[in-house]
């Protein structure tokens, strides 16, 4: 990959992530709202609402460290289980909801699941943590209704590789939010990396063609404050 300041290659690309991701773990959440001034949580709102997750769901959250995105989707299938036992007819509501974070950074996970006691999900059955690379999955073929990957999929390495992996399970989705500012204070090399993966990231349309390149059909894209970030979703049909 080539970088504006110097030529970085592709294994410099994954360390230096790992490395931008420890460092950042601890300040993460405040570093998140300063620099999106809070909405970063309604973008993930906005994310899961168009995920349409369902009791029963198994669903793969990739990049997804801070628990973020799997906190929401269990929230949103908890409501929709309070509103259905309100409802004499309300089959298949006992099947087990499994949300599986996956983030290569064991720090990130951390940060996730200290999120995950304070909500008191702490010892939540549907919520499991693995580490693991986006670009190589562990889980098995079809084993998903759904895949997000939020703020996530520019700082992998080869993005078509994550997408071949995506597409792997089935049926929806996809996600978001490339061209966002990040910063870290006081660190001018992980700085730099973070500002190049979003000004290299492809633009939302030629993003929109590699994911139906990799077989999801009815791709769309959202653009969410004029542009500035973007959420991507797809459907295995
Ligand atoms: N999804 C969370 C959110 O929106 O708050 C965290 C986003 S954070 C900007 C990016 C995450 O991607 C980090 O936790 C990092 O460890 C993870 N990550 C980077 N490369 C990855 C890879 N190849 N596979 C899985 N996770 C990766």
């Amino acid at each position: 990959t080539s970088f504006g300041f110097k030529e970085v290659r592709e294994e410099e690309k994954s360390q230096m992530v790992g490395k931008v991701f420890s460092k950042v773990a601890s300040n993460y959440d405040l570093m998140n709202d300063l620099m999106s001034a809070g909405l970063h949580r309604l973008w993930k709102d906005r994310l899961v609402s168009k995920l349409s997750p369902f009791p029963g769901m198994k669903h793969l959250d990739v990049a997804g460290g801070t628990g973020d995105v799997a906190f929401r989707i269990l929230e949103s299938i908890s409501s929709i289980r309070r509103r259905a036992l309100q409802d004499p007819v309300n089959d298949g509501l006992q099947e087990e909801t499994q949300i599986y974070v996956c983030d290569i950074n064991p720090n990130m996970l951390n940060v996730g699941k200290k999120h995950a006691i304070e909500r008191g999900l702490g010892e939540d059955k549907s919520l499991t943590w693995v580490e693991g690379d986006a670009e190589a999955l562990s889980f098995g073929d079809n084993s998903m209704d759904g895949y997000t990957i939020a703020f996530g999929i520019r700082n992998v390495t080869h993005i078509e590789k994550v997408l071949a992996e995506a597409y792997r399970y089935d049926f929806y989705s996809f996600s978001v939010i490339p061209p966002l500012g990040e910063l870290v204070a006081g660190d001018r090399e992980s700085y730099q990396y973070l500002v190049e993966s979003i000004r290299q990231f492809p633009p939302q349309e030629k993003f929109a063609s590699m994911i139906a390149d990799a077989g999801f059909q009815k791709v769309e894209y959202e653009n969410l404050v004029g542009g500035v970030v973007a959420i991507h979703s797809g459907l295995k049909i």
